[in-house]
């Protein structure tokens, strides 16, 4: 029954191939960005292809411990809590922090229970325009630390520093990655031979058709060359591109209103199901032939804004029709939320032509959130 996600685990096997591919020519590793996606159903998939996973914290470390068993476990966090930073340091075999008086709080406790210890930086070089949510070199950012902050800091806690960490792009190619790692090597360039690795965090849109690999290849090999470094990538968009879709269907059609495009109402919410399509904003795709048919879809919760997008399509809409999102695996099932009460789409697998249902919610997970 509609709402519901279908994921092509077929497809998240392309996009791991051609990611496994850059690790392979390159000595590279790849890392999952779990909040991206977390359906950990595919993790023993994904565990095959990458190195491991990166987590936002504690629950999404837990997740990778438990789901992908053996891998690498990574996590960042703007600032780690008290409460959290043991069992951090019990389930991960790397910790980057944002600043340095969160190495100088904890550093220390990561080095000697034997995690790799890095430090997030801001080599302040946006690349992205028109985003500012999505830019952390943005004026007045609270990610990373900039070269002034690296330059006044302690020689002892330098010195528990095995790796540097940055994360500037979103959806974005190799060239803003070669603008971005100029700016690295420019700023921090004596510092990053006293380190083992760097890490270019995610925002690689590496499985995208016009993606430039062979370009990223050379960063890559340059900075391995260059300053005797391991590079680590952790995309989350790149693993599960176009891998999945979000099912809905029609449940009233209006007449032509006043701006002469006829509203639809579906029974999947921008607001509930898809919240990028606001906060982004984009418009999602539709898997649908286009044509001269003008329809606003919107979904059925009480928020003027919850409009998914205005599309031409081929063919006229009947109520009960079923409509179909493409791009649905990213950013999607770990952003969803039951506002006015509408329900969470199911979850679905497709492997090799079988289709299984994973996950189902009901009025349970509604109640015990609110
Ligand atoms: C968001 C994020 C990623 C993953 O970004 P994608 O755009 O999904 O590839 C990786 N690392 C960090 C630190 C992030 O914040």
């Amino acid at each position: 029954m509609t709402p519901y996600f279908l994921i092509d685990a077929d497809k998240i096997e392309r996009n791991l191939t051609i990611l496994h591919g850059i690790m392979e020519r390159t000595g590279c590793s790849i890392l999952l960005a779990q909040k991206c996606f977390s359906c950990y159903a595919l993790y023993p998939l994904i565990g095959k292809y990458l190195s491991g996973a990166t987590a936002s914290g504690l629950f999404e470390a837990r997740l990778c411990s438990e789901e992908m068993p053996g891998k690498e476990n990574h996590v960042f966090s703007p600032a780690f809590r008290d409460d959290d930073i043991d069992e951090l340091i019990q389930l991960c075999d790397h910790i980057v922090f944002n600043s340095p008086r969160q190495l100088h709080l904890y550093g220390r406790r990561a080095k000697s229970a034997g995690l790799q210890v890095g430090l997030r930086i801001n080599p302040e070089c946006s690349t992205q325009e028109g985003h500012a949510i999505y830019d952390p070199c943005a004026p007045g950012s609270r990610l990373g630390t900039t070269i002034e902050g690296l330059s006044v800091m302690p020689e002892e806690d330098f010195g528990l520093l095995d790796g540097l960490h940055f994360h500037t792009l979103c959806e974005q190619n190799s060239d803003d990655l070669e603008t971005t790692l100029n700016a690295v090597e420019e700023r921090f360039g004596k510092y990053l031979s006293r380190m083992k690795w760097i890490n270019f965090g995610g925002g690689h849109h590496i499985t995208r058709t016009d993606y430039d690999i062979p370009r990223l290849e050379r960063l890559i090999t340059h900075m391995q060359h260059r300053y005797g470094l391991h590079v680590y990538l952790e995309p989350g968009e790149a693993v599960v591109l176009n891998a999945g879709t979000l099912h809905t269907t029609v449940l009233e059609i209006q007449p032509v209103g006043t701006d002469g495009i006829r509203n639809v109402i579906v029974d999947t919410s921008a607001a509930c199901h898809m919240p990028d399509v606001i906060e982004m904003p984009y418009l999602p795709p539709l898997v649908e032939a286009e044509g001269e048919h003008a329809y606003r879809l919107g979904g059925p919760t009480c928020l003027s804004g919850d409009v998914i997008g205005v599309y031409h399509i081929g063919r006229e809409l009947h109520e009960g029709d079923e409509l179909v999102f493409g791009d649905m695996a990213i950013y999607s099932m770990v952003k969803t939320n039951t506002f006015n009460g509408m329900p969470l789409p199911d979850i679905y697998i497709s492997r090799c032509g079988q289709v299984e249902k994973w996950k189902s919610f009901g009025y349970d997970d509604f109640k015990k959130r609110v």
